[in-house]
């Protein structure tokens, strides 16, 4: 039997965080949150006064980054959003970081989130997940999460900047934001969190018996 690797892509701001995390937890798997390695790789560029969509600079600083890059306070908000989605859209900066998603899930399964798990990471990952919301209550859910976090932008702003980060993701040549062919996708616009991660448990455990 393969590792179980369990694949939560979609756009921002969907819940496909929160979901991969509880369905980590209650199927005690490791979770990795791939995101994060294009937020550190944009963050890295900026800090060096750099231009994200520059791909040398963007390559070089996939290919350097180390543990501390991942726990730093600023990988959160528009201008990590956008670096990040900048450096994702250069194949050699998304080759860089390939090898390092597919040893983590590999050897004993994980859950992954992203954009391209399912179709590029792990295309035989035994369970993927597409999980989308409208793209009204994908902003509302983002501008409440930065307003939590002492920030204020206004809705009009998250929502434009996310469209545009979406269409980015969306629209790029390598590794572009869409569902696998057999990806089984979740709505989540009515749902809450508890109803959203039972929705998600049972398409799980049902791919599983397959
Ligand atoms: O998931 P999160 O919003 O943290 O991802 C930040 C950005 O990183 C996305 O907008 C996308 O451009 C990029 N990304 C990607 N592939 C992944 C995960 C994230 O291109 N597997």
């Amino acid at each position: 039997m393969t590792a179980l690797v369990i694949a939560v892509d979609g756009p921002a701001a969907a819940g496909k965080g929160t979901l991969a995390r509880r369905l980590a937890a209650h199927l005690g798997l490791p979770y990795l949150d791939t995101g994060l390695l294009y937020r550190a790789t944009g963050r890295r560029v900026l800090d060096a006064g750099g231009d994200p969509a520059d791909p040398v600079a963007a390559t070089d600083a996939a290919r350097t980054l180390t543990p501390q890059d991942f726990v730093r306070p600023d990988l959160r908000g528009p201008a990590a959003d956008d670096a990040a989605s900048k450096v994702a859209a250069i194949p050699a900066v998304r080759a860089e970081l390939l090898d390092f998603q597919r040893r983590f899930g590999g050897a004993h399964g994980a859950v992954l989130d992203g954009r391209d798990i399912g179709t590029v990471v792990f295309p035989d990952a035994r369970v993927k997940l597409f999980v989308t919301a409208s793209a009204e209550e994908r902003a509302r859910r983002r501008h409440a999460e930065l307003a939590g976090s002492g920030r204020a932008p206004k809705l009009d702003e998250v929502s434009a900047e996310m469209r545009a980060r979406d269409a980015r993701d969306a629209q790029r040549d390598v590794a572009p934001l869409v569902p696998a062919d057999d990806a089984v996708l979740l709505d989540t616009t009515g749902l809450d969190a508890d109803e959203a991660f039972a929705e998600a448990l049972r398409i799980v455990e049902s791919a599983r018996g397959k």
